[in-house]
């Protein structure tokens, strides 16, 4: 896999500069994601709220773990949506870490930031990965979906089989399906619902299908698959490059489920080419191998 680097006559730098500007974070840079010459040289980037610390430990992901020193920044929504109307965004995705110290697990930071970029950029649309709200599943559902996010999103991850040793015992297979098929019915607007696939942990293709059928039950409209880096030596190593023609295969096998889109290639990721994703489900394009 070959990836470019930041070139001097793309929007990279002036993205880099804005986002740093401001103090803010994005999991482009904070999960080391190889897209991110691509990305923040068509001048997209995907914010990461709620701080640089992240609650859980997942044996795949970059983003620092530990305990967060600081409670959520009450102003991070307005420097956001301002870098956002900078950027001049049409999509905007917000991803976050974890926060289980915190009581609503972050879900009113989220509402603030979709309310704080509706009122800034009105034609933009939002995208919201967020994580499980565990414990507070329902609450925060609904302080979410009050703002009306165009795409709700929460990644399963992994299959069924490894979900528990890749993530650990907090986060849970079946929840994470539990809290897609909940947005979908609490949302009294047409919302997308979205969630990504990593391959190369171990899991084989029959299982990913196995997922994407879950997803699909689940009522999720668009998934993403994508081949895992290992990001350090500390992390769980790769199982296998997963080929393009197996990328193909899947892709196939989540047409014929029936998502409305289908991103499936090596470097997929849940934010990548996030406005393609929307689009293609929303016009019936359907999928895409990259
Ligand atoms: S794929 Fe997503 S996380 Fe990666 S650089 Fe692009 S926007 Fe950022």
């Amino acid at each position: 896999m070959k990836v470019r680097a930041p070139s001097v006559d793309s929007r990279y730098f002036d993205v880099r500069k804005l986002i740093h500007g401001q103090g803010l974070h994005t999991i482009c840079e904070e999960a080391r994601c190889p897209n991110i010459s691509e990305c923040w040289g068509r001048g997209t980037a995907t914010f990461q709220i709620l701080g640089d610390t992240c609650t859980r430990a997942c044996r795949y992901c970059y983003v620092h773990s530990g305990r967060p020193s600081d409670p959520p920044d009450p102003l991070e929504p307005l420097r956001l949506a301002h870098a956002a109307a900078q950027m001049k965004l049409k999509h905007v995705v917000i991803t976050s870490v974890d926060r289980d110290d915190v009581p609503d697990r972050g879900a009113g930071h989220y509402a603030a930031t979709i309310r704080a970029l509706k009122r800034k950029l009105p034609e933009a649309s939002v995208e919201v990965l967020t994580p499980d709200f565990l414990g507070v599943e329902e609450e925060a559902l609904r302080t979410v979906l009050a703002e009306r996010p165009e795409v709700f999103n929460h990644n399963i991850e992994t299959v069924r089989r490894l979900h528990r040793r890749m993530r650990g015992a907090k986060a849970s297979y079946d929840g994470a399906l539990w809290l897609l098929r909940r947005a979908k019915e609490l949302a009294d607007y047409p919302v997308l619902t979205k969630s990504g696939i990593i391959v190369g942990l171990g899991e084989t293709n029959d299982e990913v299908v196995e997922t994407m059928r879950d997803l699909r039950e689940a009522g999720v409209d668009v998934v993403t698959i994508g081949q895992y880096l290992q990001p350090s030596a500390k992390h769980a190593t790769i199982d296998r490059w997963v080929h393009p023609d197996e990328f193909r295969w899947l892709r196939e096998q989540g047409q014929a489920l029936g998502f409305g889109s289908v991103f499936s290639g090596p470097l997929v990721r849940s934010s990548y080419r996030a406005d393609e994703q929307r689009h293609a489900a929303e016009t019936g394009r359907g999928a895409i191998a990259l």
